[in-house]
């Protein structure tokens, strides 16, 4: 019988393959006191397993870098150095000396306590670096007691797999080969987990937070992961089967056809452009996203250049990765947002103290003009990044005009400092905002004499407007995008946009979803940004309807009392134009019986 799991969606894309179930657990570690003789033969194993792991690690870091870039591969730095760290280190061997545990068990005990330590706290950032022990415990742990390190997906030649698991870590993720590994499914985790940062660059569907996926499963079915919607199919019956088959057959068509669908112009029927930009999180995202059909990028989520690092990236290697992104895009729009920290994203080494709200707490812009040594930096890397391109500054949750005002001063300070120090720089940059609380939408107008351009933020207004937690799986079905209060925030910003003549863009996932592009073109919302691999799934929906009845069924959505009533409005409005039944089920699109 067809079983459905609903989690979170954390990697595009769908996949059909035979369910693996991970085993990465920690060994069973027997007590064995070791005779006073043993003790220092005990005290260099452990250190010759350091070495072997460190080393295995240091592979997979190299294969990252050549695979998919330097800066992805960072995220194995704090791996490695908790090999090296006296705090795992020293009190491992004092163990071993003092108490004459085995390695096994010294090590063991020593990674319990540091993770009581760290676990008192519901910080993201923490949960990923106990993942990042665990990783390291397997993998050592099965070192000292001799017993081979599970792989499940190199197991056997055949078709295409899906790891289920309680959780992955990035080492296991960047050894996966996406020809064989298509789809990821885990009971925890999120979007903003490292492995899950590794699985979009790789391309890898991915669900999380499917809480009991890895206990539901045995191992050996037929699966199907929806990464659009975030969805676990275990056993597929006939329906569900074809629906999703003809939607990846469709997908692949397109995914053929990506060279001649990323020349055409994103335009409706009735001849209005859309500027169809791509969300990036990493750099070296930038090739697959031009290869889709990019036209720049909407929003360069910056903070993944610093979740999972040790420390900052300094001023010269954000330069860098900026200036890529502008010479990836000449003569296009490439959007960087400031750091996005907080709430999900928080840096190991900031101290960010643990929080009961942390998505009302100190983030996003709150954190950066606190912290001008974290921000100051950033800010003349960027602005050393406009000498190369069409650079445009957008800053996170912003509430007050205050806001906007502080970081036009600081800019001025550091476009002062460049010009002093002779580095090059041009002046013409934008600064902009990203609408995405209910008090940036309703104070629009003031907001808009200080900004540039808009870019609305749907993944967080929606969030916001109603109260409900974007990360909670058990949620997803109250997160709903088309609720009348968005709906209604969404075209007063536009048409605030509009009245003040500046650019309004939405780089929140509705985007990506064709009511969501159909419904925001009809609210004359003309740039829209989105994960790059729904890049050419958007286009087509673009091409195929008339912004002329987009702008009819947005005006009926407008006076929609309900959210099925705003849906079903949108449904009637995009005609046939698109087959809609593979996203039906969800909020994405609770489409009418
Ligand atoms: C948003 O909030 O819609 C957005 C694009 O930013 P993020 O998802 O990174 O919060
Ligand atoms: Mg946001």
């Amino acid at each position: 019988m067809t079983k459905i799991l609903d989690g979170l969606p954390a990697s595009e894309g769908i996949a059909f393959g035979s369910v693996r179930v991970l085993d990465w657990s920690i060994p069973h570690v027997p007590r064995r006191v070791l005779a006073p003789d043993q003790v220092e033969g005990e005290v260099e194993r452990f250190h010759e397993a350091r070495r072997d792991v460190s080393e295995h690690l240091n592979r997979i870091r190299q294969e990252a870098a050549e695979r998919l870039g330097e800066m992805e591969a960072r995220i194995f730095d704090p791996q490695l150095l908790m090999l090296e760290d006296i705090e795992v280190v020293d009190d491992t061997v004092r163990y071993i000396t003092e108490h004459h545990l085995s390695a096994a068990q010294a090590f063991h005990w020593r990674m319990l306590e540091l993770q009581q330590q760290w676990r008192t706290t519901a910080n993201p950032m923490v949960l990923d670096r106990l993942n990042d022990v665990e990783d390291l415990q397997v993998r050592l742990l099965h070192k000292l007691l001799g017993l081979p390190v599970p792989h499940v997906w190199e197991e056997e030649d055949g078709g295409p797999i899906i790891i289920v698991g309680r959780n992955l870590t990035p080492s296991l993720t960047i050894q996966m080969d996406p020809d064989r590994v298509v789809g990821l499914a885990t009971d925890l985790g999120t979007r903003t987990s490292h492995w899950a940062i590794l699985a979009r660059s790789l391309g890898i569907p991915a669900v999380v937070g499917l809480v009991k996926a890895s206990r539901t499963v045995a191992g050996a079915e037929e699966a199907i992961v929806d990464g659009r919607i975030g969805r676990l199919i275990v056993d597929p019956d006939p329906r569900d089967r074809n629906v999703y088959e003809d939607r990846k057959v469709r997908l692949q068509g397109w995914e053929e056809e990506l060279a001649q669908i990323s020349r055409l112009d994103a335009i409706t029927l009735d001849g209005h452009p859309v500027a169809l930009r791509a969300n990036l999180d990493l750099p070296g995202e930038a090739v697959k996203a031009s290869e889709h059909g990019a036209e720049g990028v909407g929003l360069f989520r910056t903070e993944f250049l610093v979740v999972g690092r040790r420390a900052m990236p300094g001023e010269a290697e954000q330069y860098e990765a900026y200036r890529h992104l502008a010479e990836s895009f000449p003569n296009q729009a490439v959007v960087i947002r400031t750091f996005d920290l907080g709430g999900d994203k928080f840096p190991m080494f900031l101290n960010m103290p643990a929080e009961e709200n942390p998505f009302l707490g100190w983030r996003a812009i709150r954190v950066c003009l606190d912290e001008l040594d974290l921000f100051r930096p950033q800010l003349r890397a960027i602005l050393r990044a406009t000498a190369h391109g069409d650079i445009r500054i957008l800053l996170p949750l912003v509430n007050d005009v205050e806001e906007v005002v502080r970081v036009r001063e600081l800019l001025g300070e550091e476009e002062a400092k460049l010009k002093a120090d002779g580095i090059p720089f041009s002046s013409a940059y934008k600064l902009g905002i990203l609408v995405e609380t209910p008090a940036a939408a309703l104070d629009a107008a003031e907001l808009a004499r200080h900004s540039d351009f808009f870019s609305i933020g749907t993944n967080d207004l929606v969030q916001y407007t109603l109260a409900v937690d974007r990360t909670n799986a058990k949620l997803a079905d109250l997160y709903n995008p088309f609720h009348p209060a968005v709906v209604r925030q969404l075209h007063q910003v536009a048409r605030v946009a509009r009245a003040a003549g500046i650019e309004v863009s939405v780089c929140g996932e509705m985007a990506a979803n064709p009511l969501g592009a159909f419904l925001l073109v009809g609210l004359d919302i003309r740039a829209l940004s989105v994960a790059w691999p729904t890049l050419p799934e958007v286009k087509k929906v673009i091409r195929s309807f008339r912004a002329e009845d987009a702008r009819t069924a947005a005006r009926k959505a407008l006076a929609a009392p309900t959210s099925s009533d705003v849906t079903h409005c949108l449904v009637e409005g995009l005609g046939s134009a698109v087959d809609l039944s593979a996203f039906s089920g969800r909020w994405s699109l609770s489409l009418p019986s």
